[in-house]
């Protein structure tokens, strides 16, 4: 058994697997109703012979999937929602599917699929009797809004990997060694007194002032908040018409910081501002938890695997078609974000779909604007994320352009890439145990003193089940 075989077995995979990840972005859904794209994934699973557990922890969605068993447990990621509002087909300029209609702008379809791709090929080893070990795909909702894995988490069924392998589709093959943001995610509630805003303004109490007046505090606290801190919010709720004093109001917030404690003072600085903006207004406040996720950890071990694999099994050349509808789908997009990604990467101005990997170990620590739930599992097992080329250079995820080429051949050839190194890594771990001890023995001094903890209390439940507030 070489690792050639398991390219050619990756090989005969691609065209079911391709039409997995097409069907997928035809059907997208948002985030903790993704149950067209999780169905899919189960069945092409459940179908190969991997055990199924379904709904974890109450989420109708989310699912993990096995095959072989004792140690080592390795564990690849899989994402699937989309994007509320950026509906898009394949061509190259602005055409939604559904005016206002969900899209995969962030290419779960192919994040997900890709972990798919990979057990299936792996497995094939494991009927051979070439590897031995537990292969486990998890099928996680929710990405989006940065709560899916963190719930999953809680359930605990991250604790007995050994190791863990995901990535995202991105416009260069490039290890991710830095971090992400720590990040909260919370709702205030203001409840005062309605009134006729003409005729007996003096009876009501505003709780749109109170959600001014908080929002007014937090702009006052950024002057007193770390460097790289970022504090975002939106009014949900501003009342109904202006001749009612409104009695409810709302204002959703993020916070993020370059680590936990950091961002949990600020949530304590912040809830002193919304009790202080409902002290001024004669209101009450209440707020809700939805998402609290970890930093990323990064692993040097599993970097480096990474790296080497992508270094000796290079991603294929794209096709005269690929690079001229890349062209066309660029001339969309702001040229001082094209020309700032080409310095970054060092890129000759032709070259629009790189093939050439990426690993700056200078990287290490920094932390890139932006959060994701995968860096929970990354305080839970020894974890490591690459990002491949789906799109071209300049290409912002979240935006139309991204839902249209991932849509296309050009995202399927970055998915089958990412399968492909998930694949080679997760065999080089499961045939050189000294590798998995390296990488566990560097996360164990890395969480030293630090075990992993979930953000969310147990009274917080997912979406689609009851919510409980608090009351401050
Ligand atoms: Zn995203």
């Amino acid at each position: 058994m070489s690792k050639k075989d398991l390219l050619t077995i990756l090989k005969e995979l691609e065209n079911v697997i391709g039409s997995l990840a097409l069907d997928i972005w035809q059907n997208p859904q948002i985030a903790y109703e993704e149950t067209y794209a999780s169905a899919a994934q189960k069945k092409v699973l459940s179908d190969a012979g991997f055990l199924i557990t379904d709904s974890i922890g109450g989420m109708q969605t989310a699912f993990y999937a096995e095959y072989g068993k004792g140690h080592p447990i390795i564990g690849i990621l899989g994402e699937f929602d989309a994007l509320p509002g950026l509906s898009q087909s394949s061509k190259p300029y602005k055409d939604p599917v559904v005016e206002n209609g969900p899209g995969h702008a962030c290419g779960h379809h192919l994040l997900g699929t890709a972990g798919v791709e990979t057990v299936l090929a792996l497995k094939e080893l494991i009927d051979q009797g070439k590897v031995s070990g537990t292969i486990r795909y998890y099928g996680c909702p929710a990405e989006e809004v940065l709560s899916g894995k963190t719930f999953m988490a809680r359930e605990g069924v991250f604790d007995d990997l050994d190791c863990c392998l995901t990535w995202h589709p991105s416009t260069s093959n490039v290890v991710q060694n830095y971090s992400t943001q720590a990040m909260i995610s919370i709702k205030y509630r203001f409840h005062g007194v309605p009134a006729h805003a003409a005729g007996a303004p003096h009876a009501g109490r505003s709780a749109l002032d109170a959600v001014e007046i908080m929002n007014i505090g937090a702009n006052y606290l950024r002057e007193h908040l770390a460097d790289g801190t970022r504090i975002h919010y939106a009014i949900t709720n501003g009342g109904q018409a202006p001749n009612i004093v409104p009695d409810e109001a709302e204002v959703w917030y993020y916070l993020r910081g370059s680590d936990r404690d950091q961002v949990e003072d600020m949530l304590s600085r912040l809830h002193d501002i919304a009790k202080g903006a409902a002290l001024i207004t004669g209101t009450s406040t209440s707020h809700e938890l939805l998402a609290n996720c970890y930093h990323m950890l990064t692993n040097d071990t599993l970097d480096i695997l990474n790296y080497r694999n992508m270094e000796d099994y290079p991603m294929e050349s794209f096709t005269s078609d690929e690079t001229a509808y890349a062209a066309i789908l660029r001339k969309s997009m702001d040229p001082k974000l094209i020309e700032a990604s080409r310095r970054q990467l060092q890129l000759d101005p032709n070259d629009i779909l790189p093939t050439k990997n990426f690993y700056d170990v200078k990287l290490k620590d920094s932390t890139m604007p932006g959060s994701t739930d995968v860096a929970d599992v990354s305080w839970i097992a020894p974890l490591a994320s690459i990002g491949t080329t789906c799109g071209p250079i300049g290409t912002q995820v979240h935006a139309w352009q991204a839902t249209a080429v991932f849509g296309t051949s050009i995202g399927l050839k970055g998915m089958h890439y990412a399968a492909r190194i998930m694949a080679l890594t997760a065999y080089d771990l499961l045939t050189e145990p000294a590798l998995v001890e390296q990488a566990k023995a560097e996360f164990a001094e890395a969480t030293s003193g630090r075990p992993y903890q979930a953000g969310l209390e147990e009274s917080i439940l997912a979406p689609g089940t009851e919510r409980k507030e608090q009351l401050i």
